[in-house]
């Protein structure tokens, strides 16, 4: 059973003005027709390039935007049926970790003051319980209870993002959204954070939404990935499956994008790479709303895929894919992608 549930989620920011009087600008479709569910526990990875849509399905769950249609369930929560004001239960069920641990921490607050606000407002927590709460959760992240009264400036950059995850872990939420919260961090901090992250999810509880670009990141973390591509979801599927044998062409140049230590896989890669992503120069502009996204990179593209958004299909490895090659292409005769060469492949 789902703890969150989205359905058929769509964003849709106006266009507004432009800088002559008379200049309408159009509509940005940031997010289309989005379907995801997280269960109970478990960690979802959302990846996507930057403009992908996956910060903006991020902000629609935590309600800081609202969506176009569709709808979004957090267990016996109606989130999108909710007025103007947001249900305290639900800000308690589901919290945020944003990426940059400098401007998501208040710089004229100790931290004391800001792991202490949603215990008071949340929690209803005062004094002695406040306080032990307050050095519990540093503890839970790594750090002393002295640190308490310490301002965020006097923090590195992984110590920050600590003190983030000490307050968004305050209210025991159900559903963490982490909106690429190691992005910011120099490699060996990124490294430490995750595997904090980790620790933490195995101890609370608490259910994942790991939004990042990186893929290899995503693996390590999560039990199951979405890949959007251009605000679509275009596969999801298990973590090691998606990574291991992707049925989306974007997937695969995804994957033939993270460097390998061996060089003759890497030079694999680059070749599957370029091969892929030769048809990138023609991506310009929003795609057709009715088309694939893909439509102007891909190796594989067929008439079809110009003028139809492909109905999402179940994958034998217990995903979805969003793509015409698996319902009307050569991947009917069962051929993995990874087989497949764009050079000789109907197009
Ligand atoms: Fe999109 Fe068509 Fe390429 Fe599939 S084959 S990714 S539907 S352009």
């Amino acid at each position: 059973m789902s703890l969150l549930e989205v359905s058929d989620l769509s964003v849709v920011f106006p266009g507004g003005r432009g800088t002559l009087p008379w200049q309408r600008l159009p509509n940005v479709r940031a997010v289309q027709g989005a379907n995801l569910s997280i269960r109970a526990s478990e960690s979802v990875g959302l990846v996507g390039e930057s403009g992908s849509g996956k910060t903006t399905l991020g902000r629609a769950i935590l309600r800081l935007l609202h969506p176009t249609e569709g709808t979004i369930r957090l267990g016996d929560f109606d989130v999108t049926g909710f007025g103007r004001r947001t249900p305290r239960a639900y800000r308690k069920a589901v919290q945020v970790v944003f990426q940059d641990p400098v401007g998501s921490l208040n710089p004229a607050m100790t931290v004391r003051d800001i792991v202490a606000e949603p215990l008071r407002l949340n929690m209803g927590l005062q004094d002695e319980a406040l306080d032990e709460r307050s050095a519990e959760l540093m503890g839970l992240v790594g750090l002393e209870a002295h640190h308490l009264d310490r301002y965020p400036y006097e923090f590195s950059g992984g110590q920050r993002q600590r003190i983030a995850i000490a307050r968004a872990l305050a209210t025991t939420p159900e559903l963490l959204v982490l909106d690429e919260p190691v992005s910011a961090l120099d490699v060996s901090t990124q490294s430490q954070v995750i595997n904090l992250l980790e620790r933490l999810q195995r101890e609370t509880d608490a259910a994942y939404l790991f939004i990042a670009h990186d893929l290899a990141v995503v693996r390590h973390v999560c039990q199951r990935i979405a890949v959007m591509y251009h605000s679509r979801i275009v596969e999801t599927g298990p973590a090691d499956a998606i990574c291991d044998d992707p049925a989306h062409p974007y997937t695969a140049l995804l994957i033939a994008s993270i460097p390998d230590p061996d060089p003759a896989v890497q030079r694999e890669k680059t070749s599957r790479r370029r091969a892929l992503g030769r048809g990138v120069a023609g991506a310009t502009g929003a795609p057709p709303v009715d088309a694939c996204p893909f439509a102007a990179r891909c190796p594989h593209v067929m008439d079809i895929c110009h003028t139809s958004f492909p109905t999402p299909i179940a994958t034998a490895a217990g995903g979805e894919v969003a793509c015409h090659l698996h319902t009307t292409g050569p991947m009917l005769g069962g051929r993995p992608l990874s087989e497949l060469d764009p050079d000789t492949d109907e197009a």
